[in-house]
């Protein structure tokens, strides 16, 4: 076959070869041991927690070796475009401390960096010069079949074929047509795809060493795969070969579903004669099902919080999600920030050679402990400031409320905070209206602080709070206050704890009961920060008022 007349037939209006691509786009000048990372994401709509997870590992491992981190946008799937999307993946990579080097940077801005475009379906003639040079070479033929299989039906039947045999064997009849026959075809206006012909042995293996999965065997590739789709746009399988050789990309992170696909690209690479990068395929980030109790993807379809975003909308502090990330891809990390505190994450010796290649069960709980830990370490200006910013997007009614109140919130979140064991009640910014409701007239609910247990009968509580508030004295210090209070719920029958512990039958019950009282009657709820600083920050009357309420309704 003559293969050059071939890439013509095909090809004919592509005039720029992959030489000048490769001389318009040179080695990066960075310094030995730099990695070259990137993100691809394709615009979806949203940007996955698992990307987010992957572009961590990116972003960390260029920092770590001075390289380049950039955003590629992998847009060739027209079918899924969707508006606006591209930009939510930059916004996201920015909020969460994963700002790219290098890329794109967002719609109607200029992209930064020299290897550009970034986005791929700008770069359809680059795609077309590297098809017309496989073509040339013997490597790639059209192929004029009409798709009959649906991608489901592809995807069943390789699995299928995969567990029988080993590997998947898939030669496309139209790699035997002539060059008679091709011309013939093409004269018909039959629209055509471009595949790769595959010159793989299904009975040989090789041995590939992933940054991740460590060595494994891979069978060679026997797969005619695509490589330019009918309407003359590249899937993945090219786009990435080309785009990852031209911005020189040392290092490709990428999802564990690409592991199956990883022959066949390598294969691609290797007729046009390009050492691929090193690949690192990460694990998926999981899920325990509540209803089945089996792992799963963490899926859009029933998580939230697969969406960035959602950390974002109930305002979670960026690093809280980072850190929760990096505690998943290396396990050592949550015993470097026990022992360093006060350090920022990206000072801990993350390595890929740590992560685990089983796959993660993303915690809800476990990040929450994470976020209140970050929370509690923020100085009470700063915090307020936190919160208002949060709700200005999110809550307007409460940011107005904390604006008319500034002096008082930043007083009520410096309560237990700023000192060497900080109150750990706040695991997201969302949750702050209603952890202090009882602080503000606009969300407090009266008739919570009736709502005492039945450890204490009604008639005693009645008798300990008309006596604490004839006992009352505002202007107490916090030793005297406590005192105060114990006198009081002394002469009422309650015992310190160290009595009470011996005969309880003998009280009414304990002085932290009767101190629960006290903090229920104000609060309507057991727990709180400092009682006697929550009584300051209420005020003499509101506490008066509160008390009278109590008695005259309980
Ligand atoms: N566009 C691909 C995806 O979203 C990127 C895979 C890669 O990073 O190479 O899955």
């Amino acid at each position: 076959m003559d293969y050059k007349k071939l890439a013509t037939l095909l090809y004919n209006d592509v005039t720029l070869t992959p030489e000048y691509f490769y001389e318009k786009y040179p080695e990066r000048k960075l310094s030995p041991g730099a990695e070259v990372t990137r993100t691809a994401p394709s615009p979806t709509g949203f940007f996955h927690t698992g990307s987010l997870f992957g572009a961590m590992i990116d972003k960390l491992e260029a920092d770590r070796t001075n390289g380049i981190f950039y955003l590629r946008i992998e847009d060739t799937d027209q079918k899924r475009k969707i508006e606006n999307a591209a930009n939510v993946a930059y916004n996201m990579l920015c909020a969460f401390n994963t700002k790219p080097n290098e890329g794109f940077a967002g719609e109607g801005k200029l992209e930064v960096g020299e290897y550009g475009s970034y986005v791929q379906s700008q770069r359809i003639d680059i795609y077309k010069a590297f098809a017309k040079r496989l073509v040339e070479l013997g490597r790639a033929f059209p192929c004029f079949c009409k798709q009959s299989e649906g991608k489901e039906d592809i995807k069943e039947r390789r699995l299928k074929q995969l567990e029988e045999t080993g590997t998947i064997i898939e030669q496309d009849p139209c790699r035997n047509l002539d060059l008679a026959e091709i011309e013939l075809n093409l004269k018909m206006g039959k629209p055509w795809a471009l595949k790769l012909l595959s010159q793989g042995d299904p009975n040989k293996t090789f041995e590939f060493n992933d940054l991740i999965k460590g060595k494994r065997e891979l069978h060679e590739n026997c797969k005619d795969i695509v490589l330019m789709k009918s309407n003359g746009i590249p899937p993945y399988s090219l786009a990435h070969v080309v785009d990852d050789t031209l911005m020189h990309t040392t290092i490709v992170v990428r999802g564990e579903e690409w592991w199956a696909s990883l022959n066949a690209h390598l294969e691609v690479f290797r007729a046009l004669g390009i050492k691929p990068p090193k690949y690192a395929h990460t694990p998926v980030v999981c899920k325990l099902d509540e209803a089945t109790g089996n792992k799963r993807k963490l899926s859009k379809r029933y998580d939230p919080e697969a969406d960035t975003r959602y950390f974002l909308e109930q305002g979670y502090p960026t690093v809280a999600l980072n850190e929760y990330l990096l505690n998943l891809l290396n396990s050592d990390f949550e015993n470097w920030r026990r022992a360093n505190p006060n350090l920022p994450y990206t000072d801990f010796p993350f390595s890929i050679k740590k992560i685990s290649s089983s796959n993660p069960m993303f915690d809800l709980v476990k990040i929450n402990d994470i976020s209140k830990n970050i929370i509690s370490r923020i100085p009470a200006k700063q915090l307020l400031r936190n919160i208002v910013d949060w709700a200005n997007e999110h809550d307007t009614e409460f940011a107005k409320v904390l604006l008319a109140n500034q002096n008082f919130a930043e007083k009520l979140l410096a309560v237990d905070r700023e000192n060497d064991r900080p109150r750990k009640d706040i695991a997201h910014y969302s949750e702050v209206k209603n952890i202090f409701s009882y602080m503000f007239e606009e969300y407090f609910d009266k008739a919570s602080t009736l709502n005492f247990d039945d450890k204490i009968s009604k008639e005693n509580i009645k008798k300990f709070l008309t006596e604490y508030l004839k006992d009352f004295c505002f202007d107490d210090d916090k030793q005297e206050w406590f005192e105060r209070l114990k006198a009081t719920a002394q002469a009422c029958g309650f015992a310190n704890m160290k009595e009470y512990k011996v005969e309880p039958e003998k009280y009414v019950g304990s002085v932290a009961d009767a101190s629960n009282l006290v903090r229920v009657a104000l609060t309507g709820r057991t727990t709180t920060p400092d009682l006697f600083e929550i009584i300051k920050l209420l005020g003499k009357s509101k506490v008066a008022e509160r008390l009278q309420y109590v008695l005259n309704n309980i």
